[in-house]
């Protein structure tokens, strides 16, 4: 991408509306606009770094075996009054009116949609489990939308429904996404520690948050210093085999948010020196919630014996767009913001120090080619600004790699590469470079 032809407003100044960094950063960097509280318009910079977060988040839903669908983001009233959340959710839900005068909302999140989906079609224990995920828009009238994306009302979000005859079955399908939740968010960057967690409106009785430790972030939370360095399941972990371990491994140091946190139990379970409170940012949460929608929607399975029983239900949410800031929170420094490599908008930058001279731009020309050629996402500023500028810009986007071509190094045959993540520079041939970025 030639950012001449790219969509990129970056602001100058700093927005006075923003309270935290990644809110400033992501204005800024020109990533989005609010179009009416909590209400966003993802512009070309910010909805790459979206779509990558949620292509992440689908390969490791794909690799645990949930399956994906796409559910409409309006849905009918009546459906929520099968379970009695319609009056139950209060004034967070968006309701709206067709021109038939037929009771429609903007869904805030699907367990009712997915019941009727599931009820529909499916009838005997032979069936299941069954996952279903989609990665779809919802709607939830915050009282307080603020930080941006973080807590908006409109948000993207990636939920999905397990379904399982009883409930050991449910609990490996809630293992599953425990697992599957500790990957993705490792693959972004981040450092997400699962939590035990209230229910709240879901229901239930068991559930984790998956937290972003960060002073901005909302949730108070308390945990083991330990839990911070437990390993990542591999790529290759067996979701059909025993994931218990791994969750034992998990869960049996201490790490709760403040709603359920056991004050008597974190002091004689951790010791001093290792004792964690303080805030994070919720990425995601998982949720086993035993009969309560097949109960009240009648989802109802022939089991072995052939009796009708009652599914076993499980929900499983990742904040997609909350994550774009989650992870600036987690990644940035004084000149902004500082992508990992797996979310970045583009994978290097090239940056003509000298437009309009025939060297060097002969040589950015022939490294953009290149570079595109080997499949590198690479934005070319080949601007006429200055280099400070654009030296400014690049370290404000936070592109991982920067390509500085210059006619001094050139003259050597040399350009230098700055990498964003430490500042550390390389000098190197063009040849290397392409080699070194399409490797
Ligand atoms: P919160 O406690 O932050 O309000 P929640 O517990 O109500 O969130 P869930 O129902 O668990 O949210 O939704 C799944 C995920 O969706 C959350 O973990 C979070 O990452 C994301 N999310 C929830 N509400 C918002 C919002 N208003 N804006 C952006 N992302 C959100
Ligand atoms: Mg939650």
């Amino acid at each position: 991408m030639r950012l001449s032809r790219f969509f990129l407003p970056i602001l100058k100044e700093n927005p006075k509306e923003a309270e935290i960094v990644s809110h400033r950063l992501m204005l800024r960097a020109g990533m989005m606009r609010q179009e009416a509280a909590g209400i966003y318009a993802w512009l070309p910079l910010g909805f790459r770094v979206l779509k990558k977060i949620e292509q992440i988040v689908r390969e490791e839903q794909d690799r645990a075996g949930a399956l994906e669908l796409l559910m409409p983001t309006l849905q009918l009233a009546d459906l929520w009054r099968e379970s009695g959340r319609y009056d139950a959710y209060g004034p967070e839900m968006l309701r709206i009116l067709d021109r038939h005068k037929r009771e429609l909302l903007y869904g805030p999140t699907n367990e009712e949609m997915i019941t009727e989906i599931f009820r529909s079609y499916v009838k005997s224990y032979k069936n299941l489990p069954l996952n279903l995920y989609h990665i779809q828009w919802k709607f939830r009238d915050e009282q307080r939308p603020r930080f941006g994306v973080m807590r908006g009302r409109e948000f993207l979000m990636k939920d999905a429904y397990s379904f399982d005859l009883d409930e050991a079955g449910a609990r490996r399908s809630y293992n599953k996404m425990f697992v599957a939740y500790l990957r993705t968010f490792a693959r972004m960057g981040l450092k997400a520690i699962p939590m035990r967690a209230e229910t709240g409106p879901i229901g239930g009785d068991l559930s984790h948050e998956f937290i972003v430790l960060a002073e901005t972030g909302e949730s108070g939370v308390f945990c083991d210093k330990d839990v911070l360095d437990l390993p990542i399941p591999p790529d290759d972990v067996d979701y059909d085999g025993d994931l218990n371990p791994i969750i034992k491994q998990w869960t049996s140091l201490y790490a709760a948010t403040e709603d359920v946190h056991d004050a008597a139990r974190f002091e004689s379970e951790v010791p001093a020196e290792k004792r964690v409170n303080t805030r994070g940012i919720e990425v995601g949460q998982i949720f086993y919630f035993g009969t309560k929608y097949s109960d009240s929607m009648k989802a109802l399975v022939a089991g072995p014996d052939g009796v009708d029983v009652p599914i076993h239900g499980g929900s499983y949410g990742v904040g997609v767009s909350r994550l774009v800031g989650a992870i600036i929170e987690a990644c940035h420094d004084d000149a902004g913001i500082k992508w990992p490599e797996a979310v970045a908008p583009f994978r290097a930058a090239i940056l003509n120090l000298k437009q309009g001279d025939a060297a060097v731009d002969g040589a950015c020309e022939k490294l953009y080619r290149e570079l595109t050629a080997k499949g590198v996402d690479v934005l070319y500023d080949d601007t006429d600004q200055r280099a400070g500028a654009k030296f400014a810009a690049a370290d404000l986007i936070g592109i991982p790699w920067q390509i500085l071509v210059g006619p001094k190094g050139l003259a050597d045959g040399k350009v230098e590469v700055k990498r964003r993540s430490d500042g550390s520079r390389e000098n190197m041939s063009p040849a290397d470079v392409v080699a070194k970025l399409a490797g």
